[in-house]
Parts: structure tokens; sequence; C-alpha cells
């Protein structure tokens, strides 16, 4: 049985005034919320501020990403035991803006989740195809492409100790959401691409829906067999939208 994980990606969004109220908000309503996992990542600066709120409730935090590095002259980084020391224990990596606006390759996306791994954080790796090529037909090529980035350096025990996100690179913030029959066939193939390594791994493996997740819309997501949460942007903004979709999993 998979617990559901629902995951708020806070993006470069929130002031320090605004976090305070979101996560005073998420941590009293999260009270409610018994079934699902629920994870927020705000920007780094306000990690502390998370740290401080939510510690001793049941929401954990997490970092949007991090270096490959351990530490040292590589301004502007953050490794993973900083992270770490601020008590987060997930990151997501690979996210498709990192991918697309700052040229992370699948390579380097493994070697991100290999340092994340190593430290004791819990990836959340990111997948999933733009809309040029779901036209071409190749979603699969791609997102198998990117699973196997990760399988192949870090073999597939490795997702035992880690979460999946598929996240449509169409569906991000555009307000388009893949239907249900197709994040689910996209989830159902991740499965099985695992499970032709590992069939304990991937009946393990928590596999989250990303893109355009809503109040409206998560109940049928997470209601597919392979979808065991949500990777949100946008609706993790607002308190009772992102614990709406909480209860969802519930
Ligand atoms: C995301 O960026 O991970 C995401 C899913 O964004 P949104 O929910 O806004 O589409």
């Amino acid at each position: 049985m998979r617990q559901p994980l629902v995951a708020g990606n806070w993006k470069m969004n929130g002031s320090l005034a605004s976090a305070r109220a979101l996560l005073a908000g998420i941590r009293v309503g999260a009270e409610e919320v018994t079934a699902t996992e629920i994870v927020v990542c705000p920007p780094y600066i306000l990690i502390p501020e998370a740290q401080a709120q939510l510690t001793n409730s049941s929401v954990a935090w997490g970092g949007q990403n991090l270096s490959v590095e351990a530490g040292g002259a590589f301004t502007g980084e953050i490794a993973a035991s900083m992270l770490l020391d601020h008590g987060c224990k997930y990151v997501i990596v690979g996210h498709s803006e990192r991918r697309s606006l700052y040229g992370e390759d699948d390579a380097l996306v493994a070697r991100k989740f290999a340092a994340a791994r190593e430290a004791g954080l819990v990836p959340i790796l990111c997948v999933g195809e733009t809309l040029e090529e779901r036209e071409q037909g190749i979603t699969e090529d791609v997102v198998g492409r990117q699973l196997d980035a990760v399988i192949d350096l870090e073999g597939v025990s490795a997702l035992a100790d880690a979460v999946v996100a598929y996240e449509p690179v169409w569906a991000i913030g555009t307000g388009k959401t893949a239907t249900p029959d197709q994040a689910q066939e996209v989830h159902a193939f991740i499965r099985s691409r695992v499970a032709s390594h590992n069939t304990t791994v991937a009946d393990g493996l928590r596999i989250l829906y990303g893109g355009s997740m809503k109040p409206g819309n998560a109940l049928e997501l997470m209601g597919q067999t392979d979808i065991d949460g949500g990777l949100i942007g946008g609706a993790a903004l607002k308190a009772e939208d992102f614990l709406a979709i909480c209860r969802a999993g519930n």
C-alpha cells in the first residue's frame, strides 16, 4: 500500500510575510489530513521559516534543487548537507524548469539524484515530455530515457528511497491538465519500466502527477491506479487550495 504524497513546489514565489501566513495555514489545515503525506518546497531562503513553523507538525519540507558538489567554491549553490541541516527531508531534482531554463541534462539530474540520496535526502525526480515530443509520439522514449539515466547511474534499488513525479511540460503552469487517462498511461509505463528491473521497487514507488493539478481535478487524477499523489505548483501557493488537494488523497 503506497501512502499518497502531495508536495508543493513554491518555485521563486513568496516573501517572508506571505510564507509565514501560508505555512501557518498549511500547518493548521494539515491536522485534518490523515492519509496523505504533505511536503512543501519553498525557495531556499524561506526554508528556515518552514523549519521554524513546521517542526513538530505532520508537514515535511524540502528544497527545489541542490548542487552535486558537497561544498566549496561554487558561488550561488546549495549543498545537500545544507538542506539536511535545515531539516529538509525531500528535494526536487530535474524539474522541467531546471532542465529547460538552466540546461540540466539527464546526466546532471542523475548526479543530483545521487548527491541527494548519498546525503540522506529523498529525491523527487521529475520526468516529462514537451508538447512537441507528445505530438511526435515519443513520450515514452523521453520519459524512459530520463528514468534510465538515474537507474543506469544508481541502480534500480535507488528508487526504493525516492519519489518520481510525472510532469508533462505542456501541463505545467498552463492550466492544461493531462486527462486522468493520459496521466495514468504514462504512470503505468513508468511503473512497468521500473518493474522490468525490480517488481518490489516498482510496487512501492510513489509516482506523483504534476501539471495544473487543482482542487477540481485532484480527486479524479489521484483515483487512477498508478497515481500516488501530486507535485503542485500554482495551487500550492494558497493554503486552501493546497489543502483541498491534500484531502483528495485521503
Ligand atoms: C510544477 O511546477 O511542478 C507544477 C506542477 O506547476 P503547476 O501546478 O503550476 O502546473
